[in-house]
């Protein structure tokens, strides 16, 4: 194993970028060369392969019928809908094919994939899943429409990277039972919300960043556990809903009002360098439970981990 960090330049980009020691004794581990590419060049190959958010008009190559599906009508892949994928209409021997030693491996393998029957929809609808057909990447949902990257959540809508969520509208990276949620991005355990971002424990709280278990908290910045508070000031009860009733948040004025206050009042607070829950000696963003892990981001559990996100 190698114990020199190594300076290498990207194949594609041209940019310098550092193979660590530690990631030779991972290759080495794994059976695999280093790479030629650099991380970020790595990166966007990686994602070429997915489309989580585009949804396409197409047929099923089995039953014909008209079927929604990730892949575009032009795709030369084999494309069966759901009911046809998980069924036994079709026999996987068929497309079997011998190796050929003469030839590249890479070229066979891509012609395979051709030939080998993918599903529309990466999602468990009619299965495990109930009344969930424009998911993507989704699984154990019931009711939820255009939801991707989703598992365990019901009654959403436009919610992505989330779990065991429900009752929850345009939102991403919730976890961890959130209920009522609404224009609100990685949260935890929070309930009846809506515009909260990087907060957890929170109860009736509209328009908080980076506060965790208040309740009643309107406009507010790095609070922890409160109750009544406005703008990171102290109300009573009555003085509270006072002052919220007054910025009539139900109307779509009144909401652009609030939203323009909360932009300009966050600037007026320090903010966290980058989202760590429960961390140890970790580079990257959105982190839960993780430790020893270098640009990671929006990953659970991460151990002794690079260059991973959505893990
Ligand atoms: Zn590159
Ligand atoms: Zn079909």
């Amino acid at each position: 194993m190698s114990k020199e960090e190594e300076k290498k330049i990207c194949q594609n980009c041209k940019k310098d970028f550092a193979i660590e020691p530690d990631d030779f004794g991972f290759y080495e581990k794994i059976g695999v060369p280093p790479p030629t590419f650099c991380p970020e060049c790595r990166r966007q190959r990686r994602l070429a392969w997915r489309n989580d958010f585009i949804f396409y008009n197409r047929k099923c190559d089995l039953c014909k019928r008209d079927i929604i599906s990730v892949y575009s009508p032009d795709n030369p892949q084999v494309i069966y809908c759901n009911k046809c994928w998980w069924s036994d209409k079709w026999d996987p021997k068929s497309y079997g094919q011998n190796f050929d030693f003469s030839r590249p491996f890479f070229k066979q393998f891509s012609e395979f994939r051709l030939k080998v029957p993918a599903l529309s929809l990466f999602n468990d609808n009619t299965i495990g899943s109930e009344n969930c057909e424009y998911t993507q990447d989704f699984a154990f949902g019931k009711n939820c429409y255009m939801c991707m990257v989703a598992w365990r959540i019901q009654d959403c809508m436009y919610v992505c990277y989330s779990a065991d969520t429900k009752d929850t509208v345009d939102s991403m990276d919730i976890l961890g039972t959130g209920e009522g949620l609404y224009e609100s991005i990685f949260d935890e355990k929070c309930f009846g919300c809506r515009n909260v971002y990087y907060s957890s424990a929170l109860i009736n709280c509209s328009f908080c960043y980076d506060c965790s278990g208040c309740e009643f908290c309107f406009l507010c910045v790095n609070l922890r556990n409160k109750k009544y508070c406005i703008k990171n000031v102290q109300y009573t009860k009555e003085e509270y809903e006072k002052i919220l009733a007054f910025y009539e948040l139900e109307t779509f004025g009144g909401s652009e009002k609030a939203k323009r206050e909360f932009e300009n009042f966050i600037l007026t607070k320090p903010r966290k360098y980058a989202f760590f829950r429960n961390c140890v000696n970790c580079i990257g963003d959105k982190l839960t439970n993780s430790k020893n892990s270098k640009y990671v981001f929006n990953t659970r559990k991460a151990e002794n981990s690079k260059y991973l996100e959505n893990g």
